[in-house]
């Protein structure tokens, strides 16, 4: 088994690849399914895709990516227009998917495609809704150490069972610790400087589901590097949109019902929605969660070899090793 497994791994290395990426986009199909159900608190499992004429849509029509574009984003029973973002959710975990596997041995890849799972859940529902439910973050943080006990290769610990298990344990619990408790006193302190909260009690609990699996120098990564792909990459976007009209949509009625986006169905976004007018303001709430994402994806998908590097110089020479 193992040495079939080695052989095709050898003789045909984008086999494996190509087959992470196909799992990516299949994990993405049922990602699109939790970022719209879980915060409305709907079973993730029953009932099966419907459209929003409430007609099931059939296993044949749900086919990542490759749906979308046959049917040239419209539903095939009454022609509803399907939102752009579930094939690009879909993509992004295939493509993702795809990488992880590239860069990591086979175990730590199958983690981190746990992690990518998550944070990819975590950011479209922070985008949509300025939350991030607990169950990625204090479930995902509680997730990230079990693993890390079971599997030490995540921390890239080695050496005998049980004393590698207990130290990746702890490596998991003091980057949550430490994740968790840097971003709460930035927020404490960001809140006596500018006068209003900076960060949500969410985002503390996010970068301690980060530290979890990255340890503490991913969950600093994150935090540092989230602010600087904030205000490069995401600010000068958010602007852009809102300078050309380009706005989140949030139906007004069903949001002041539930708090969450009822009016749209799995896999169709109705065109006639009352939309609020200003979600995305500059100066104004802008979700920290997806920064915090983007940069603990960079970490750990190749970025982890400087950053770790870098900050073991800092360690040095602060203890004068
Ligand atoms: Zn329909």
């Amino acid at each position: 088994m193992l040495e079939t497994f080695e052989f095709i791994n050898e003789d045909f290395p984008w086999f494996f690849s190509l087959l992470a990426g196909v799992f990516g986009a299949l994990t993405g199909s049922f990602l699109n399914v939790c970022i719209y159900r879980i915060p409305a608190e709907r079973s993730i499992i029953f009932p099966g895709s419907t459209c929003a004429c409430g007609r099931p849509i059939p296993f044949y029509h749900n086919i990542p990516i490759l749906t979308w574009l046959l049917l040239r984003g419209k539903a095939s029973c009454c022609g509803a227009p399907f939102s752009i973002r579930y094939p690009v959710i879909e993509l992004l975990t295939a493509v993702l998917f795809f990488w992880v596997w590239t860069i990591h041995p086979p175990v730590v890849a199958l983690l981190g495609m746990v992690f990518i799972a998550f944070l990819i859940c975590a950011t479209f529902i922070d985008l949509d809704h300025m939350i991030i439910p607990d169950r990625f973050s204090i479930g995902g943080m509680v997730l990230g150490v079990v693993l890390s006990v079971a599997f030490p290769a995540l921390h890239q610990i080695e050496g005998p069972a049980v004393v590698s298990n207990i130290q990746s344990g702890v490596t998991s619990i003091l980057g949550a610790l430490i994740g968790a408790g840097l971003v709460y006193w930035i927020a404490v302190l960001g809140e006596v400087v500018f006068r209003k909260p900076a960060m949500g009690e969410g985002d503390v609990k996010f970068v301690g589901f980060i530290g979890a699996f990255c340890g503490w120098q991913g969950a600093v990564f994150a935090m540092f590097g989230g602010a600087l792909v904030g205000s490069v990459v995401l600010l000068p976007c958010l602007l852009i949109g809102r300078l050309f009209g380009i706005k989140a949509r949030i139906p007004a009625e069903s949001q002041a019902e539930t708090g969450v986006e009822t009016g749209v169905e799995m896999g169709v976004e109705s065109a006639a929605e009352p939309c609020q007018e200003d979600v995305v303001q500059f100066g104004a709430q802008v979700p920290f969660g997806p920064m915090l994402a983007v940069a603990g994806l960079i970490y750990f998908l190749g970025f982890h070899i400087y950053v770790d590097a870098y900050l073991a110089d800092i360690a040095a020479s602060f203890f004068g090793q």
